[in-house]
């Protein structure tokens, strides 16, 4: 079987020094907030070129606990796109705020700044664009939108571990952003994790609070907060993997050149990468009328393939009836077509031709 991400083989390259991570931590006992998170969030700090990286529990806490310190609430409403994982909604209703979906670009899936300044109403308080599949949103055109209409910028960098824009990396450029460590992404732990990268003083003082029960000293408590820290363990896994991420990077950027060199003659439209940044392919997605005939010839060979997201979130029965009547003509038919191939940095040259091999055999 070839699998979407294969997690076991890049677990063999760094095996060794996140065993002895462990047995240093066991031994220790320091499993809360420990030496290694410390060293984390500074090392991760500094690679993305923030001030403050502020571990907690997973992505979603991390885009939860940005709103939360930028002070986004009830009656704000927040503009997003529809075309992502739930939890980028989820976190703009847990601070009581409301999600206000808008049109991507059929060749990025990536909210556009023209959309976003349509939607703009007295009630906005903040967009939060989706750095979806590794490519960066059009940000200095998005931070222009931001300042012109005292907006906050929240960006979702859940996919867009290591992407960057003219040398700066994404998540340097609003007010905060969310991160996600789940296994599965770019930069992954073995188990959930997040982080929340910040350039105000302020907002960092107010993550870590709400983080750890609304507590700066312990016992005393100002705020309600919550449990949501990045466990001792993960941060082992991730100062291994942050060492490597843009050997990782590089290695998906590779796999995603070489599919669609093999791809460029067949009638299916292989990934855009706009002159705007670097795109770090979290997922490899195409599009073709043909979806599910290509997916089934896949998984007759034993390929894994995937439909990243078969049903945008304005259509999701939890937001039915908030966006009634909304229609996002360009999400729907993308989130029609769409399908993703395995990606991931230990995939072999001769797999991606095998893999395409399958996929030429439809046509
Ligand atoms: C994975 C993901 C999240 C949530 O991250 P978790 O760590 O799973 O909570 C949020 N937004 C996007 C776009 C994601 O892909």
């Amino acid at each position: 079987m070839i699998p979407m991400v294969n997690l076991k083989a890049q677990y063999a390259e760094i095996r060794e020094e996140i065993e002895a991570g462990f047995a240093q931590t066991l031994d220790s006992c320091a499993f809360i907030l420990g030496p290694n998170v410390q060293a984390f969030e500074k090392e991760a700090a500094e690679y993305l070129g923030v001030k403050h990286a502020i571990g907690c529990a997973s992505g979603t806490d991390a885009l939860h606990l940005a709103l939360l310190a930028e002070g986004i609430g009830p009656g704000d409403e927040v503009i997003t796109s529809a075309f992502t994982f739930i939890a980028t909604a989820e976190a703009i209703k847990y601070v009581g705020a409301t999600p206000v979906f808008v049109d991507i670009d059929p060749q990025t899936f990536n909210i556009t700044p023209e959309n976003i300044e349509a939607a703009i109403t007295p009630q906005t308080r903040a967009v939060m664009p989706v750095h979806l599949f590794g490519q960066p949103a059009n940000l200095p055109a998005i931070v222009a939108i931001c300042q012109k209409h005292g907006l906050k910028l929240i960006e979702d960098c859940a996919q867009s571990f290591g992407a960057s824009v003219e040398g700066r990396q994404t998540g340097s450029f609003g007010d905060a952003a969310g991160y996600s460590f789940f296994p599965s992404k770019n930069l992954g732990c073995y188990g959930d994790g997040g982080l929340v990268a910040t350039n105000c003083d302020q907002a960092a003082a107010k993550i870590k609070q709400y983080r750890n029960h609304g507590s700066e000293v312990r016992y005393y408590h100002d705020v309600v907060g919550y449990n949501s820290r990045l466990d001792e363990l993960q941060a082992v896994v991730l100062r291994a993997k942050l060492k490597r991420i843009d050997e990782y990077n590089a290695a998906r950027r590779h796999v995603a050149h070489l599919y669609s060199e093999l791809l460029a003659d067949l009638p299916i439209v292989t990934p855009h990468e706009d002159s705007v940044g670097v795109h770090v392919y979290h997922q490899y997605t195409l599009l073709s009328e043909r979806r599910d005939e290509i997916m089934a010839a896949l998984q007759a060979q034993q390929i894994a393939s995937a439909v990243y997201y078969p049903v945008p979130l304005h259509q999701q029965n939890v937001f039915k009836a908030d966006c009634a009547g909304l229609s996002l003509p360009v999400t729907e038919d993308v989130a029609s077509r769409c399908f993703s191939l395995p990606i991931c940095s230990s995939i072999s040259d001769d797999t991606i031709k095998q893999i395409v091999g399958v996929i030429r055999s439809v046509f």
